[in-house]
């Protein structure tokens, strides 16, 4: 039984939940039970939420530079830990193959330090004035506490994207984790314990826990990742109780492939961006268009090159775990049957008997190909590891296609042109474009996308002002009456 089962993280401490109803926490690589968690109640948010508003008074008072010296601490102990149990507790939870567990890790601190240098930089702007001899300025303030929903494929990075910028802002946060990756998160609050303040809370649950943290009165805005369905819903409560939220959803990635490409460039990157965390990535390639000149020759060396990937436990030398649950093993089995059904072509990985006899969650990655807008394939993301892929002739074709797509969060373009570069660049639409340089991000830009990939942007100045309130503030040090007060003059009435 893992040690932080039905645990949770507040006022500095790990407790022990008081409710009974709790869920297993299976491991997709090998279907054992690794513990189990609380769902808990609005008894236990009432009191985490009631400790986080008393340490977000205490908090938002420090100067910002002292808040900024403790999140530097934060990302100080984050560089100096072994970090093993950390990547071996998500690789388990989550299937996640370990060598990315730990390259996910190695991204938090320089998030950190980011948000912690960013809230420093500036607090606002001085507007020129209306008026002479007056200040006339936006501040820019905490918003009390923040509520942070989060995904189970990025536990600790997508957390800490948020948290970071919401913390240096002078807010107190709740963190309600994925059910599938709550024992991670709960191992990484040891790193906020020397806070100063009570201003960290993470609080382990389901759907239901997540709106009675949304429904709270006392939580100030909402940030939520995870999938464009449940966006919906918690919008939906957002608005209900008239509370600012941002929504980052799911996507289903186009790439698109020029013929004036290096082929095995485009066939290693093709590769790495759908196949990447078995294509669980919000970001990941689900579709590619090749220009039809290269397409077979493309074609090959992508098959290839999925032969060549290593299937199984996180915690060995594998590129693809399994899928995180049984629900979503399910649902990508419907995908490639439904398919299938209706005629694709698919190519599977040449060991699919070997990988369909091992115990986990685990599924053949595969190319389909002569999809149909009716196969579930086209219809919504996958979040699988499946690619379809299919030939175009004109490049402003293949960008019209990228468009027709209900989501709009990343897209891949492959090309050595730079007039075809900045053509598709300037003319898709979606939040985030790479060109020859899949999955990269920046902390210091803003990472989000349109239509029902979301609302809002992590990261970058946007990321933070997300967590900041504006208030326009004009004072006058000198008392002086202005012509247009009361009483009006002879001269001002018009009639
Ligand atoms: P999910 O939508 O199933 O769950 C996300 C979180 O929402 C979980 O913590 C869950 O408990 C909670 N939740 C569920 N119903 C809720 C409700 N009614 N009210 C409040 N909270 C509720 O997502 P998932 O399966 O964990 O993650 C995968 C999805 O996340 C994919 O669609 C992926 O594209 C998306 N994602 C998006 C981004 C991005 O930046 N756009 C990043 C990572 C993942």
């Amino acid at each position: 039984m893992n040690s932080y089962s039905q645990k949770y993280y507040s006022g500095s401490k790990f407790k022990r939940s008081i409710s009974k109803n709790t869920l297993e926490v299976i491991n997709p690589s090998n279907l054992r039970v690794l513990g189990s968690i609380a769902i808990q109640n609005k008894t236990e948010i009432n009191k985490v939420i009631s400790n986080l508003k008393k340490g977000q008074f205490k908090w938002k008072k420090l100067s910002a530079l002292e808040r900024s010296k403790e999140l530097h601490n934060v990302a100080n102990r984050i560089d100096n830990s072994n970090l093993r149990e950390l990547a071996k507790t998500m690789s388990q939870e989550v299937g996640k193959p370990i060598t990315e567990a730990y390259g996910e890790i190695a991204n938090v601190s320089s998030a950190i330090r980011y948000f912690a240098e960013m809230a420093r930089n500036e607090a606002g702007n001085i507007a020129g004035t209306t008026q002479s001899e007056s200040l006339q300025m936006e501040t820019k303030e905490p918003m009390g506490i923040s509520a942070h929903i989060l995904p189970f494929n990025f536990p600790i990075l997508i957390m800490i994207w948020t948290v970071a910028a919401s913390l240096a802002a002078g807010n107190s946060v709740i963190i309600k984790p994925s059910e599938q990756a709550s024992f991670t998160s709960l191992i990484f609050m040891k790193f906020f314990n020397q806070l100063s303040a009570n201003v960290v809370s993470c609080l382990t649950g389901d759907a239901t826990t997540g709106k009675a943290i949304i429904d709270h009165k006392d939580v100030n805005i909402v940030s939520f990742t995870g999938s464009a369905e449940t966006a919906k819903k918690v919008y939906q409560s957002c608005a209900e109780n008239f509370k600012p939220c941002h929504l980052e959803g799911g996507g289903s990635d186009y790439m698109i492939i020029s013929d004036k490409t290096d082929i095995d460039f485009a066939a290693t990157a093709a590769i790495t961006s759908s196949f990447h965390l078995s294509g669980q990535i919000c970001t990941s390639t689900e579709h590619i268009l090749v220009h039809s000149k290269i397409y077979n020759k493309f074609k090959r060396a992508l098959t290839k090159k999925l032969n060549a990937l290593r299937v199984g436990d996180g915690l060995k030398k594998n590129e693809l775990g399994p899928l995180s649950t049984e629900a979503a093993f399910n649902k990508a089995k419907n995908i490639i049957n439904d398919a299938a059904n209706k005629g694709a072509l698919i190519t599977c990985h040449k060991d699919s008997d070997h990988i369909e006899s091992l115990k986990g969650y685990f599924i053949c990655p595969a190319i389909i190909e002569k999809t149909k807008s009716n196969m579930l394939c086209e219809k919504d993301e996958m979040f699988a590891p499946f690619v379809t892929i299919e030939p175009y002739i004109k490049i402003s074709e293949a960008v019209k296609k990228v468009n027709k797509s209900q989501f709009g969060l990343g897209f891949n373009m492959i090309t050595k042109d730079l007039e075809e570069a900045h053509y598709v660049s300037r003319n898709i639409e979606t939040g985030l474009v790479w060109i020859n340089n899949p999955l990269i991000d920046n902390d210091a830009l803003p990472f989000g996308g349109l239509k029902k990939s979301g609302i809002g942007r992590e990261l970058g100045k946007m990321g933070l002002d997300a967590f900041r309130q504006t208030k326009m503030v004009i004072i006058d040090n000198e008392q002086k009456i202005h012509e247009w007060w009361y009483p009006y003059s002879e001269k001002q009435f018009r009639t």
